[in-house]
């Protein structure tokens, strides 16, 4: 079970920038919740915030019913995964699944488990022996998200994690994900500028610009009765 919530969350940084506002939204368990706008509105500074990369300037961060505004990163028991996927060059694809578990001292035959679930759900189980040099750019973005399900984190937090893949790519990876999401029952927040990512996999959405939410709601609600002009043609809804 996750829950995230977030309440009255600001960020400004140092220089001044203001770069969410207000923000206030409850995040429910099994959630795929899509956060989408254009190219600066704050919607990576809103995930990091959550992760706990960059500090809430004001505002309360709640995880399963405890404040985490000031939890280390690694103590809030969430998965990220980002556009660029670092992968460790001399190790196998088992080996980079594995390492998170190796450093918290899991015991072997539940690493060999969940590695091997993680990398069946993923279709790489044909690939755990090889190194990463020898992976497509796909094939590297799949063992990238094994590493955060190997970790069985509370919710997983992605941002933009297709979006150096090209377009075929791309639209194969939005199955993967769907799947993911359906077959772990996973609680996903997900970062993108891309329209059709956030219909085609948001089981909710929440619109941003400016630093400001929007709206927040089902895909088909927010076509059919989006709040304004801009949300209406940023998802493409006939206004
Ligand atoms: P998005 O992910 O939606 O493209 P960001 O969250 O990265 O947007 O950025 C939101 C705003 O905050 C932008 O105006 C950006 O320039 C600014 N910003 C991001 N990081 C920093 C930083 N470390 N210092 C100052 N301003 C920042
Ligand atoms: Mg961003």
């Amino acid at each position: 079970m996750a829950s995230l919530s977030l309440v009255n969350v600001c960020k400004t940084f140092k220089n001044g920038q203001v770069a969410v506002k207000d923000f206030n939204l409850d995040i429910k368990d099994q959630e795929f919740l899509i956060l989408v706008g254009p190219s600066g509105c704050g919607k990576s500074t809103t995930l990091r915030m959550i992760a706990g990369l960059e500090e809430i300037s004001s505002g309360e961060l709640w995880i399963d019913g405890t404040l985490m505004n000031l939890t280390a990163p690694q103590k809030r028991d969430l998965s990220m995964v980002f556009q660029s996927y670092a992968l460790y060059p001399h190790l196998t694809v088992y080996e980079n699944m594995a390492f998170s578990l190796r450093v918290r001292n899991v015991m072997k035959t539940e690493i060999d488990k969940r590695v091997r679930n993680a990398a069946d759900v993923l279709c790489i189980s044909h690939l755990l022996d090889r190194k990463p040099h020898a992976l497509s750019g796909g094939q590297k973005q799949r063992v990238a998200i094994g590493s955060a399900i190997v970790r069985e984190p509370k919710a997983y937090l992605m941002d933009e994690p297709l979006s150096n893949l090209d377009a075929k790519l791309r639209t194969q990876m939005r199955v993967e994900l769907s799947k993911i999401h359906k077959e772990l029952g996973a609680t996903i927040i997900y970062v993108t500028h891309d329209q059709v990512e956030a219909m085609t996999l948001g089981t909710r959405i929440v619109v941003m610009n400016s630093g400001v939410m929007l709206q927040a709601a089902e895909p088909k609600v927010l076509y059919q009765n989006p709040i304004n002009k801009f949300v209406a043609g940023f998802i493409g809804s006939p206004s």
